[in-house]
């Protein structure tokens, strides 16, 4: 029997990747999207394939559909698309999360929910490992997606222990690929964007905050190792432990595309992380798993992506 992979956000970046790979594995994929921050245009590629199916729902609202597997993705990303509407992503974090995980419970399915760093909000412990507990501000601009995601991994350790619902739980960091949007707001997208139309580069406080940058087949390879894995539910962090400051991205970003952009230095958003960096330890000991995609390589992939997409719509008529 073929294996039925629901994926909530499938037409987002992450979610499209994950619909990719699950279809070259010969399965079938079931891509619920509500397209608040997803496209069509990531997912035009697999209309045709018969294992595909597209399914435009808001998880808000509870469904019924038959699945083996579900990945959990439905929720915006950017920080500039989650607090456009800050109760909206608390309920899809939560009411979604309920939505799934009854379903799962329903129909005997395994369940992975796409948690995020952002648990360990502005961390006290680097780098962070799965047993730190965090540093949220509950009542922040970013607490909306953080606090919805602590709740999200509540609700999937709860229905494990009270409902022995089959739980993987990934702690995703910073991805970045192909399929952003062009407008996404995250920082890889914006500097790559803007110093391909030679636009100044936004650098939010003095760039001295770092992140950990992992491209998205080494993120999605991770996702499939964890619902692979039997006996481990995780949580599980995900991501590259090569650790950048924001002024290195810059700069690597305008080495690599050979840019005009000068810098701009902009306030920085209350409550950003000053530092992130993923202890990988247990997803190297259970998953036998790490990136092996380096920024470097990476951005090209990204730049190439942009320009590509730039150049067409440059030539579209108005
Ligand atoms: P994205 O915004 O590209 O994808 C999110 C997808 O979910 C979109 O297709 C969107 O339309 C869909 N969606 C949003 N609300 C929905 C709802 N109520 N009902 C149905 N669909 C809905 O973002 P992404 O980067 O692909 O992130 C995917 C998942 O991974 C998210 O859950 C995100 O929190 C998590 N994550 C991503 C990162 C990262 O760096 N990209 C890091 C940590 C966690
Ligand atoms: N950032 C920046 N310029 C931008 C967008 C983001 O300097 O144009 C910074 C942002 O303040 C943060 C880091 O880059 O310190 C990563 O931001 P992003 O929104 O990509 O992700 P997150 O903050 O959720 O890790």
């Amino acid at each position: 029997m073929c294996t039925v992979n629901l994926i909530t956000g499938g037409a987002g970046f992450i979610g499209s990747h994950l619909c990719e790979a699950l279809l070259e594995r010969d399965q079938e994929v079931l891509c619920l999207d509500n397209f608040f921050t997803g496209r069509k245009a990531n997912i035009q590629h697999l209309l045709g394939n018969p294992r595909f199916e597209l399914v435009r729902h808001d998880v808000i609202n509870p469904i019924v559909l038959e699945a083996d597997r579900i990945f959990n993705f439905a929720c915006p990303a950017s920080p500039v698309h989650y607090q456009h509407n800050p109760v909206k992503t608390i309920k899809t974090n939560v009411m979604g999360a309920l939505n799934m995980l009854g379903l799962a419970k329903n129909v005997g399915a395994r369940i992975l929910q796409a948690s995020t760093s952002e648990v360990y909000g502005d961390p006290a412990v680097h780098p962070q490992v799965e047993s730190y507990w965090g540093n949220v501000n509950p009542i922040g601009p970013r607490s909306c997606y953080d606090e919805g995601k602590r709740v999200a991994e509540s609700l999937f350790f709860d229905y494990h222990a009270q409902n022995h619902v089959d739980i993987r739980v990934v702690r995703i960091f910073n991805t970045y690929g192909p399929r952003m949007l062009v407008n996404d707001g995250r920082v890889v997208s914006n500097f790559v964007v803007q110093a391909l139309c030679n636009e100044p580069i936004t650098i939010y406080g003095e760039g001295n905050q770092t992140r950990s940058f992992c491209y998205v087949s080494d993120l999605v390879a991770g996702i499939l190792r964890m619902m692979d894995c039997d006996d481990f539910t995780g949580p599980v962090n995900l991501g590259n432990p090569a650790e950048f400051t924001i002024q290195e991205l810059a700069d690597l970003v305008i080495e690599l595309t050979g840019s005009a952009s000068e810098l701009v230095f902009k306030d920085l958003p209350e409550n950003d992380p000053t530092r992130r960096q993923p202890d990988i330890t247990l997803a190297r000991e259970r998953l036998g798993w790490e990136p092996s995609v380096p920024l470097r390589d990476g951005l090209a992939q990204v730049i190439a992506y942009f320009d590509a997409l730039l150049r067409q719509s440059n030539d579209m008529p108005d």
